[in-house]
């Protein structure tokens, strides 16, 4: 009989060692015995990407020696020390280290044409990034095969078909769901686990791609909801959704239950544990996605559905960001205000920026947004509309839960919890679902902890 195919995704805490890469094979084995068909997605091990970013600016900045030394005696000996405890005795040890020190030399190759040139292009910086995902997922694999899970190493640049937008590539969804039906399905029917990178993908042009930062959870969502699979587990570190990022605050607990619309705000909002376009794909297909732990495979973990049972006026959980800047732009002349909404919103539409938050008055528009490497040709082109004014330093806190509120006193305790702090715009959001404030910067982690204690901590907060 068939199995029921579901989509795993590992993180990178998830396969940062051997002791990680185990408990993922024990993780996948019990769902085979529950009678699943596991697709895996797996992301670089631990830190890899952010030490491949740092190798590529070294060598940018002619410092190739060195960035060459951290691919040797800091990405090879990982790999290679995780191949040693994971294959121990599989008899394919060498042959699966020959095959890392071919990746392993591309990259030295690319690093010395980046110090050659002396330039870091975003189309260079995919193919670069790309060798961290190929590296863990050869591993996993094997990994998989010696420890009698039958797997099979897919390569997700032949199946994730994206545009050309290096960095943040959009999927072509009609496309992907071809190559899904090619080269994964029957793999899995032939009762195989296909092993797939995130975040990897490649153009038409066959040029590789990336979905950008932390996109392997795009990926998982975009694999298992052209799949059709009955569910998409994305396995992390911190047993699902907390209520704030553990990092800041201790006392932070999983959410039981989250809404697709309610994780989605979460995710924009900047809860990292889960990359901001995820949910959608699965939105679309009534897929369920469950965030889950895999150092505590036992642990609940917070499901998310396209509706949660109850509307039950609760707030779930606070996200943030933090460096934003908020510009404001008052016209040269009059204009009708519709059309210079659209003028400044068509700049940022036009260079790719998110914004994060708007607000609009007689004078003027005001964008809150974040800095990225558009802002300096976003502020020039704005200079063209009118006269611009800029607070470099803020951030924005964001209480996602449904109309929470509406309930009697809420919204007054929880602006008196904040009247020490200077808030720049406070805003209810469209479908009922976020309260956010944008704050100054320096203040965004106490203002999280003060509004946690206030709505997850004390028992002051009406519910
Ligand atoms: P992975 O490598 O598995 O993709 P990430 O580091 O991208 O993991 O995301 C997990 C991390 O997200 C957690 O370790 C935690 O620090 C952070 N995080 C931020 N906000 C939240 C939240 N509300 N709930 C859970 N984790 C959060
Ligand atoms: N490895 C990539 C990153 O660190 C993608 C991911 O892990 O989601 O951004
Ligand atoms: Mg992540």
């Amino acid at each position: 009989m068939q199995k029921t195919p579901i989509l795993m995704k590992f993180g990178g805490t998830s396969v940062e060692n051997a002791k990680a890469i185990l408990n993922l094979i024990s993780i996948v084995k019990s769902k085979i015995e529950q009678g699943f068909s596991p697709i895996l997605v797996a992301s670089a091990m631990g830190k890899i990407t952010d030490r491949l970013l740092f190798c590529a600016n070294l060598a940018k900045e002619n410092q190739l020696e060195k960035a060459k030394e951290i691919v040797r005696d800091e990405i090879r000996i990982l790999h290679f020390n995780t191949v040693g405890v994971l294959l121990k005795g599989a008899g394919n040890e060498e042959e699966i280290r020959r095959k890392l020190d071919l990746l392993l030399e591309e990259l030295k190759d690319l690093l010395t044409g980046v110090s050659l040139y002396g330039e870091l292009t975003p189309r260079f910086l995919d193919t670069f990034l790309s060798y961290g995902e190929r590296l863990s997922t050869l591993i996993i694999s094997e990994a998989l095969n010696f420890h009698k899970v039958k797997a099979n190493l897919c390569d997700s640049r032949k199946v994730l078909v994206t545009d050309s937008h290096f960095a943040k590539a959009v999927p072509d969804f009609p496309k992907t769901k071809i190559k899904l039906e090619e080269i994964v399905k029957p793999i899995y029917e032939a009762d195989s686990v296909p092993v797939l990178q995130g975040f990897v993908g490649s153009d038409e042009n066959g040029i590789t791609t990336t979905l950008g930062r932390g996109g392997s959870d795009f990926s998982a969502a975009i694999f298992g909801s052209l799949l059709s699979v009955a569910q998409i587990e994305i396995w992390t570190d911190v047993s699902g959704v907390l209520t704030t990022d553990p990092r800041i605050c201790s006392e932070a607990k999983t959410v039981e239950s989250l809404s697709f619309n309610e994780a989605s705000e979460l995710a924009y909002f900047g809860a990292k544990v889960l990359h901001p376009s995820t949910i959608r794909p699965a939105i679309e297909r009534k897929i369920p996605v469950y965030i889950l732990n895999s150092k505590k495979p036992q642990a609940e973990g917070t499901k998310i559905t396209k509706n949660v049972s109850k509307d039950s006026q609760e707030p779930k959980a606070i996200a943030f960001k933090e460096g934003l800047v908020n510009l404001q732009v008052v016209p040269f002349e009059m204009i009708q205000h519709a059309e210079f909404l659209a003028l400044v919103t068509g700049v940022f539409a036009k260079n790719k920026v998110n914004v994060d938050a708007v607000t609009i008055s007689e004078s003027g528009v005001g964008i809150v947004f974040e800095k990225t490497s558009e802002y300096d040709r976003v502020k020039q082109e704005l200079k063209l509309l009118g006269e611009i004014k800029v607070s470099e330093n803020v951030g924005l806190v964001g209480i996602v839960g449904k109309n929470f509120w509406l309930k009697k006193d809420s919204l007054e305790l929880i602006l008196h919890n904040l009247m020490n702090f200077k808030i720049h715009v406070f805003s209810q959001g469209t479908l009922g679902i976020v309260l956010s404030f944008v704050v100054e910067s320096k203040d965004v982690q106490e203002v999280v902890r003060n509004l946690h204690k206030l709505l997850f901590e004390k028992n002051e907060f009406v519910r």
